[in-house]
């Protein structure tokens, strides 16, 4: 089909490709806030100048454009409700994107009720099942992948639009492919969640790891942020667990993910997420950097970055398991 095209069309597709090189991704369209502050983030040309605008107000600041394209930042928001403006100027010439954004004030937005009263698993003791978790004398040790989101969830998205669910799916697909190629020097079965871009609910995930009978759940994901929080001051992995007992393995896996990836520590947070809940297996969910921040995106979008990203994690298992786990040479 594409010997029918003529030179003049491409030539023309190319030109309009490069010159709507504007892409806002967030706050999506008719964005509700609780903050008079947000921020912004997307993909301009690099040598563009960028401005935020409303209707009745023009916000100071120029958006800062990294040499790669990504910009974010923070922005106050003028009034309660606002058609917001991105106004991008290259070679002379205009492109606008409008938003509307409204600011509820002194309201709580309610919290996210992702999960069912059906979905909650009643803690049994944790820690003493825990601790035979970390040693565990039944082999092989069982390993479940779960990379996040997927099918019409999206997740967070790099300042260009792509969903964080398509690179979850990069990491843990090389993660088992890493980890099938270690079998020889360890006793392990490894499973992943979904291994396609398809929906697949927390208690599905959580329910496919118990009939497993996995030892451990990584779930893999990447980072954004509140929005009235600056994009630019957090970077780094985030490694997120419910239980005390599994805090010492999660402060091991953060620990070789940064060294191997060269990543920052963003930290080591204590969750009730739906994925490091179940009292059944040592469970942490992984968020391997910050798919917002204009320059880290870039950085562990790269296959260079996920292979480290993997190296590290890899590392830990290691590090984590019982010698009973390693095959003997
Ligand atoms: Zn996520």
């Amino acid at each position: 089909m594409e010997n029918h095209i003529s030179p003049l069309t491409t030539k023309k597709l190319k030109k309009k490709k490069q010159s709507s090189a504007l892409e806002w991704v967030y706050p999506p369209n008719n964005w509700k806030t609780n903050f008079n502050r947000t921020f912004i983030y997307g993909f301009s040309n690099p040598q563009a100048k960028l401005f935020v605008a409303s209707d009745e107000y023009l916000i100071p600041e120029k958006v800062k454009i990294f040499p790669n394209g990504n910009f974010a930042q923070v922005i106050k928001l003028p009034n309660v409700q606002n058609a917001i403006k991105l106004i991008q100027i290259l070679n002379g010439k205009k492109k606008t994107i409008s938003r509307n954004i409204s600011i509820e004030l002194n309201k709580q937005r309610k919290k996210q009720t992702k999960l069912s009263s059906s979905n909650k698993f009643t803690i049994q003791n944790p820690k003493s099942k825990m601790d035979s978790i970390l040693t565990p004398k039944s082999s092989p040790l069982c390993i479940v992948i779960d990379p996040g989101h997927g099918g019409k969830e999206h997740g967070t998205h790099s300042p260009k639009g792509i969903s964080e669910s398509k690179y979850n799916l990069q990491i843990a697909k090389l993660l088992y492919k890493k980890l099938k190629s270690h079998r020889s020097k360890l006793k392990i079965k490894v499973f992943l969640t979904r291994t396609k871009d398809r929906f697949v609910s927390l208690k599905q995930r959580v329910n496919f790891a118990k009939r497993k009978k996995s030892n451990l759940l990584i779930s893999i994901h990447h980072n954004a942020l509140p929005d009235n929080l600056d994009p630019l001051r957090h970077r780094g992995i985030g490694v997120y667990y419910t239980y005390d007992n599994v805090k010492p393995l999660a402060n091991t896996f953060l620990n070789s993910i940064c060294k191997k990836s060269g990543l920052r520590h963003y930290g080591l947070f204590k969750r009730d997420f739906a994925l490091t809940r179940p009292t059944f297996c040592a469970a942490i969910l992984v968020e391997c950097g910050f798919l917002i921040h204009p320059l880290e995106a870039e950085y562990i979008i790269s296959k260079k970055t996920q292979a480290k990203i993997v190296h590290g994690i890899v590392n830990a298992i290691y590090l984590v398991i019982d010698e009973s786990h390693l095959r003997e040479k």
